[in-house]
């Protein structure tokens, strides 16, 4: 029988959540059990598709082209669970299913209500993950104890174990416990608070894990052991890593958690393999080499909305023995002071995807740089449309060539919607979204990178690489080097006369995992240490 584990957060938001639940979800599969993921979102959107990246940070695409939260990326890069639709259900959808069934005369005309109507909806889609081959569904409730939204989900939980057996599901509480400057003291009662919250609602926690910036003492465990009810065992201590996020795991080993776990749950589980992961901490401990990238977006200040572009340049960092500080910077910032002054003295530069016309021209003006000064220059969906535009301005010498996304009357659309696009009127999930295959050319410098011809990367747009370009475009040194579609549409360009320049429709950050870089992200980082390499060179010729 598969047996369900729910994490809850409480006392404030951003304790991560997301990446303690990879961490389980992780260290169960090393124990040898088949784990699913899933995390529910309080909010009201159907989705986060159509939100804000100020507000929700990155969208994460699955291969089935669901557009669901950043904590699903965590889920990928830790754990082997397969992440579909049913990985990632908000408020939103569950009233909308709800009230579909309203429509449709499914209720037999009784009144529909939060209890039962809706908290039968949540507990159907935990309940869907669960199969005979899965040992274990991971469930995280998004949002903090004690907000509305996230009532019914809390309610559906507790009715879970009523439903499938105490001994069947494990509630794991996550708990800030703050240290107080003043008082020079670790604080226990926000924790105290809001594990009495959940047992408000009928919820015990079995296990506590408490995000801390200082170790915590035996007497503060015991203390929130007997007031929040739990044996001192099950007081898990999940102290700030300043180092790397890859750590969370081992320290959650080093305090006993999964022992915990599956002792609680009475799993038949193996012991634990975590040599490869130590490995890659080894390995982002004793880097080779330093290098800078500068990734050029439009919300660099805001770390969430490019997370996993951040992941998947650590990844390559750690495959190719290199450190990489990453540079997050404005692209408007390049419209106000050009780009020598903000990108020279980095090694490599990324445009990542975007929306939305405001600093386009600071990408365009970046992507020059990087073309003329050989530095390698990664362009990642609308990154790749905007060195697509800067070659056409500049090398073609096509004057005002733009994307019909910002200038619908530009005399050369060399970016344009797609085909399908055309009478696409709703926003929700309705972008060429997921999995989809590419064929790369021969003797490119991705086929290379891959080391295969046939490759299926995710995606997330609405417009493409205008066709009836591609000549012009080849004639002038910028090469079709991945299609799809029959050779229809483009989805890689690359510059053979340039040390590396390859930009794709697609968005590869969401394939790439710290033990398996993605060849496009360990391909690009190479290059940057190589630029690296040859300008120290140059640098001690001229000292010398
Ligand atoms: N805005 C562009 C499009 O819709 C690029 C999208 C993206 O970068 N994800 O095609």
């Amino acid at each position: 029988m598969t047996k369900h584990i729910f994490v809850t957060g409480g006392v404030v938001s951003s304790l991560g959540k997301g990446l303690t639940s990879a961490s389980i979800g992780m260290l169960l599969e090393r124990r040898g059990l088949r784990v699913k993921m899933q995390k529910l979102d309080p909010y009201i959107n159907v989705d986060p598709g159509t939100m804000s990246p100020y507000q929700h940070g990155e969208v994460y695409v699955l291969d089935d082209g669901s557009e669901t939260d950043l904590d699903l990326g965590h889920y990928e890069r830790f754990t082997h669970s397969p992440l579909t639709r049913d990985s990632n259900y908000t408020t939103g959808q569950i009233y909308l299913s709800v009230i579909e069934k309203e429509r449709r005369g499914e209720f037999l005309g009784k009144t529909v209500q939060v209890i039962p109507h809706i908290t039968n909806e949540i507990k159907s889609v935990i309940q869907k993950l669960a199969d005979d081959t899965t040992d274990v569904v991971i469930t995280e409730i998004g949002g903090t104890v004690g907000d509305i939204e996230s009532q019914p989900f809390l309610e559906a939980i507790r009715q879970f174990s009523l439903d499938i057996g105490k001994d069947n599901c494990l509630y794991i509480h996550l708990t800030l416990v703050p240290y107080l400057k003043v008082a020079g003291e670790l604080k226990t009662k926000p924790t105290q608070h809001s594990v009495g919250q959940l047992r408000q609602i009928g919820i015990q926690p079995d296990i506590l894990i408490c995000r801390t910036e200082r170790s915590i003492s035996l007497d503060e465990r015991k203390k929130m052991a007997l007031f929040c009810n739990v044996p001192l065992e099950a007081v898990i201590e999940e102290k700030d890593k300043d180092f790397s996020i890859y750590e969370v795991p081992l320290s959650l080993v080093e305090h006993g958690l999964d022992e915990l776990i599956v002792k609680k749950l009475h799993l038949s589980a193996s012991t634990l393999d975590l040599d490869d992961w130590r490995d890659l901490l080894h390995q982002l401990r004793n880097p080779k080499h330093e290098i800078s990238i500068a990734v050029v977006g439009k919300y660099a200040e805001h770390f969430d909305a490019y997370k996993s572009i951040y992941e998947s340049l650590d990844h390559a960092g750690i495959v190719n023995a290199a450190q990489v500080r990453i540079g997050k910077i404005r692209s408007e910032e390049i419209e106000r002071e050009g780009p020598e002054r903000i990108l020279s003295g980095y090694d490599g530069m990324l445009v990542p995807g975007g929306f939305g016309e405001r600093g386009i021209e600071g990408k365009i003006e970046a992507i020059r740089f990087a073309r003329e000064r050989g530095i390698p220059f990664f362009g990642i969906c609308l990154g790749m449309q905007c060195a697509v535009i800067e070659f056409a301005r500049h090398v073609i010498g096509l004057d005002g060539a733009h994307s019909t996304e910002f200038d619908r009357n530009t005399l050369h659309p060399v970016i344009c919607l797609l085909d399908e696009q055309r009478n696409v009127i709703e926003k929700g999930g309705t972008m060429r979204l997921g999995a989809q295959p590419t064929h790369l050319a021969e003797s490119s410098r991705v086929a290379a990178c891959y080391n295969v011809r046939d490759i299926f990367e995710r995606h997330r747009h609405r417009y493409e690489f205008n066709a009836a370009y591609r000549q012009q475009f080849a004639d002038h040194g910028m090469r079709v080097a991945g299609t799809s579609d029959g050779g229809k549409l483009v989805e890689i360009v690359e510059l053979a006369e340039h040390p590396w320049f390859v930009a794709v429709q697609f968005h590869p950050e969401f394939k790439s995992k710290p033990t398996a870089a993605h060849p496009l992200f360990a391909g690009f980082i190479e290059a940057a240490i190589q630029r690296r390499a040859s300008r120290s060179e140059r640098t001690s010729e001229v000292k010398a």
